[in-house]
């Protein structure tokens, strides 16, 4: 397609999208009213009522709609409850297109007008130019505008730039169950053909600046238990004779991290990536304001004062934060107890190209190394009960940067390149199991509220995100034919 056309193509997309406006937001409307959190049990059958709306939705676009049963799981009380399906959808199968595959889920968390909402949480409202309710922006308000997105080619009965792949969960609030399961399955049936995996279930980092998200800290939870006698002790009767499994937990936990933040655990930085020249200037442009982080948080001084070492240092570098006590005495008044037996809890996010197991290694290592040093007789266990991958993208692929093309085209600038201080395992399942590329293509604000009371997605952001995946779609299309020769996104993590 020339240049001239492909503008005229998108400008009558465009024009379509904002004279549709209302149309989209009550679409919106429409899946908001339903009640399909996913944490409850109780509400279960409005997930599932939800998932037959999404599936409609998506046979509407003409798409082949296979809507995958997952069992059922049991609660703790032994009840079995059935799982909503996930909805796998196709949309063109045209062998001269690129395969885009999107990922979402339509369940929500909990809500309830008491708990402070201005609003009733399922009816979707608009104020001032927002439009609250719950899921719409997490993430019932990103699915559709990227359904929307495609029906307006179908509208103009244009032809599809791309084929479309869809993945909608209705788990996503409540762990995703069976989902990494079914991807294991699909990985060579449904994901065979796929060449990008795009999930918008995010944020942008400012209120106002677009941005793509290109990489996820991991999680590595540690348990460190010190275990004395078999009963507790009492201070006046056993206090100065005895080695006490408190003191020597406070000793080892706190020997973890300096007061600079830096972790003492030898090694534990020796595989951390190294910061680039190219990376670095990422950090530049990027639109965050250190004051309202600072707030928000409540404490009066940050560990670092300059905008590129805080989210360096919450992004790419390693982290590690004690959590508490289990088994020591934690009510108030006073209590001259020696407890027998102490777990502490800490973590580690963990960045790229750290190691699970290298880390649970030297995690061991040093505070046996710190215990043995105290001469004591009491027993130390350290086991990691959970640990998950960090994820990170290359922001050099054509998918990114077909992306940032879209997002100048829209919104007349760059976007922020970010990451999430978090762990998000959706990008890094999908990578890992399908072994193709991801991005994260967030279209909310920063002060949308996802899990909070007063959820919104602006109109600007709901129809303007709608745009920028109409437009992502023919820059995706431009890639054709180069989409093999770039790198396998297994070699950067
Ligand atoms: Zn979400």
């Amino acid at each position: 397609m020339s240049l001239s056309s492909l503008s005229a193509l998108r400008t009558e997309i465009f024009h379509y999208i904002d004279a549709h406006q209302s149309d989209f937001i009550e679409n919106l409307k429409e899946w908001v009213a339903v009640e399909s959190d996913s944490v409850q049990p109780d509400l279960r059958k409005e997930v599932i009522r939800m998932m037959s709306l999404a599936a409609a939705r998506l046979a509407a676009l003409g798409a082949t709609v296979n809507s995958v049963s997952l069992g059922s799981q049991q609660l703790l009380n032994g009840q079995h409850l059935p799982l909503p399906p996930v909805i796998l959808g196709e949309l063109g199968k045209d062998p001269q297109n690129l395969t885009i595959c999107f990922y979402g889920h339509v369940d929500v968390q909990p809500a309830k007008k008491e708990d402070g909402w201005k609003t009733d949480p399922f009816t979707l409202t608009e104020i001032n130019g927002n439009l609250y309710g719950r899921g719409a922006t997490d993430n019932k308000g990103p699915v559709l505008a990227w359904i929307n997105a495609v029906g307006t080619f179908r509208a103009l009965k244009r032809a599809m730039p791309v084929n479309f792949k869809f993945v909608i969960e209705g788990m996503e609030e409540a762990g995703s169950l069976g989902l990494e399961k079914l991807l294991e399955e699909e990985k060579q049936g449904f994901f065979s053909d796929v060449d990008y995996i795009v999930i918008s279930d995010n944020l942008w980092l400012s209120k106002k600046k677009p941005a793509l998200i290109y990489g996820t800290r991991g999680n590595a939870c540690f348990c460190v238990e010190v275990e004395g006698g078999d009963k507790d002790l009492h201070s006046g009767t056993f206090g100065g004779i005895i080695h006490e499994p408190l003191t020597d937990l406070i000793a080892l936990l706190d020997s973890l991290v300096d007061p600079t933040g830096h972790i003492q655990i030898p090694g534990i930085y020796d595989a951390v990536a190294v910061l680039t020249d190219e990376e670095k200037k990422l950090y530049e442009s990027i639109e965050y304001d250190i004051e309202e982080h600072k707030n928000n948080s409540g404490v009066k001084k940050l560990l670092y004062s300059t905008k590129e070492e805080i989210l360096l240092h919450l992004w790419r570098y390693p982290s590690l934060s004690i959590h508490g006590i289990e088994g020591a005495f934690h009510e108030p008044g006073i209590k001259t107890v020696i407890p027998a037996k102490v777990i502490g809890k800490f973590s580690i996010r963990q960045v790229p190209n750290m190691d699970l197991s290298d880390v649970h290694q030297r995690v061991v290592d040093h505070l046996e190394n710190v215990f043995a040093k105290r001469n004591s007789p009491n027993k130390l266990k350290v086991s990691m009960p959970l640990g998950a991958q960090p994820w990170v993208a290359d922001v050099n692929d054509p998918l990114y940067k077909a992306a940032k093309r879209a997002i100048k085209t829209v919104f007349g600038e760059d976007p922020d390149f970010i990451r999430d201080g978090s762990t998000i395992p959706i990008a890094r399942i999908f990578q890992t199991i399908t072994q193709k590329r991801v991005i994260m293509f967030p279209i909310g604000a920063a002060d949308d509220g996802e899990h909070s009371q007063n959820e919104k997605i602006s109109r600007f952001n709901y129809i303007e995100g709608t745009k920028v995946f109409a437009a992502f779609f023919l820059e995706i299309a431009k890639l054709r034919g180069q989409s093999h020769e770039t790198s396998n996104p297994g070699t950067n993590n």
